[in-house]
């Protein structure tokens, strides 16, 4: 069988090449050309003993998984969703901003956790994603926008860990996927610019500080357990005691000085002067200003039955927080057009036949791209 060598952070490729009779340091060649240059074809990294290319062929591929679809934004937000097999489709957005570009990359295929206010949720669970599934995401999207933006040096300065999926729920995967991020033989980004984001998984939190700590994104969503019961069913597992616990605990190993709080406004659910108040009363349980606030306007879909809160209603739930000496920013929804926003994340693609047609409308709409990034929409076959 061959090897996809997105799979590997850079000890893993170690061990691969060790197996071949290799040195470390051809591991780092390879490392560098797959993850800094984008090559995918073991000829173009011509530093490289030709015995060793030719060996490389027989076994091993650098490989992403094949792009189903393309969309842009009139912002400047892109979302691809990738086949990832059986019917199931994953999807990556990437968001310019005037100082950085994040990707927002997936975990799983669906999600178990189920939160009612989430499409992934409603989806179910399908299965995780191996590293190299992680990985091809942002290996994918920076060498595709180098290209198509006609640029040299990194496009993507931050990631987060917001796509599908519950990355808590596949920590095997997850952690060599953010070392390859943080390697600077390959993506080289910072810790505090690689975002995990999590409905919560206690231990897992206290794992993460140890093995790899990034900066952390919890979704929080209410302000007590009963509310967040209905909404986060993890919450009857690791209530909002334990998890706020695990949040000051994190601190003494993030990057940053802080937690982030993410918090989806729900229309008549949690979004009341009453809810703020009880949300303040929780956090400054822990002493010092230690986490921050993101107020995340809800993406609304039919099967959710629920509805977006009211401008003016975030703005004093904000105000709340705000004068209570908690930081609290309202975030902007990006490429609403394109269905990339937050929990809009739906990737099912159960029906073939529809991705097929997708595929061929694609390949005719984005042949350039497409050829530019070297990702062959045939490789799927119905
Ligand atoms: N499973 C992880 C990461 C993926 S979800 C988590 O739950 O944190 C990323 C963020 O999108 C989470 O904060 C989640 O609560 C939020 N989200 C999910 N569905 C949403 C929706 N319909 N509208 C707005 N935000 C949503
Ligand atoms: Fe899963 Fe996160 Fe969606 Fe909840 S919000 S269902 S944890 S992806």
């Amino acid at each position: 069988m061959t090897v996809n060598l997105l799979d590997f952070d850079l000890e893993g490729l170690a061990v691969f090449c060790d197996g071949l009779g290799e040195k470390r340091f051809r591991a780092v060649q390879l490392f560098r050309w797959i993850h800094q240059k984008g090559a995918s074809q073991f000829d173009d990294m011509s530093d490289l003993a030709k015995s060793l290319r030719e060996k490389l062929k027989g076994i091993a591929c650098i490989q992403a998984m094949p792009v189903v679809s393309q969309h842009m934004s009139a912002d400047g937000t892109i979302k691809w969703l990738f086949d990832v097999g059986d019917g199931n489709a994953v999807e990556a957005v990437f968001i310019p901003e005037a100082d950085r570009g994040t990707l927002c990359v997936s975990s799983q295929a669906g999600c178990a956790v189920g939160c009612r206010f989430c499409s992934t949720g409603h989806q179910g669970f399908s299965r995780n994603l191996t590293t190299g599934e992680i990985v091809a995401q942002l290996w994918f999207a920076e060498h595709f926008l180098r290209k198509h933006l006609k640029r040299d040096e990194r496009v993507i300065s931050n990631v987060v860990m917001m796509g599908m999926g519950e990355p808590l729920q596949n920590y095997n995967a997850l952690v060599p996927a953010l070392r390859v991020m943080l390697d600077d033989h390959a993506y080289g980004l910072s810790r505090r610019r690689v975002t995990v984001s999590t409905s919560g998984i206690v231990p897992m939190i206290d794992r993460l500080a140890q093995d790899c700590p990034v900066a952390l994104a919890v979704s929080l969503h209410a302000p007590n357990d009963a509310l967040r019961d209905t909404l986060v069913p993890l919450n009857l597992k690791y209530p909002l005691a334990q998890l706020v616990a695990a949040c000051h605990r994190y601190l003494a190993h993030a990057p940053r000085d802080f937690i982030t709080f993410e918090y989806c406004m729900l229309d008549g659910v949690n979004d009341s002067d009453a809810c703020a108040r009880q949300l303040v009363a929780r956090i400054q349980a822990h002493p010092g200003a230690w986490c921050k606030f993101n107020l995340i306007p809800f993406n609304p879909f039919p099967a959710s039955g629920l509805l977006r809160s009211k401008p003016d209603r975030v703005q004093a739930f904000a105000k709340i927080l705000n004068d209570a000496g908690v930081i609290t920013t309202i975030r902007k929804t990006r490429g609403d057009d394109i269905d990339a926003a937050c929990g809009q994340l739906a990737g099912d693609v159960k029906d073939r036949t529809r991705v097929m047609v997708r595929m061929e409308r694609n390949r005719n709409l984005h042949a350039p791209l497409l050829a530019a990034s070297g990702n062959q929409a045939e490789e799927v076959s119905a």
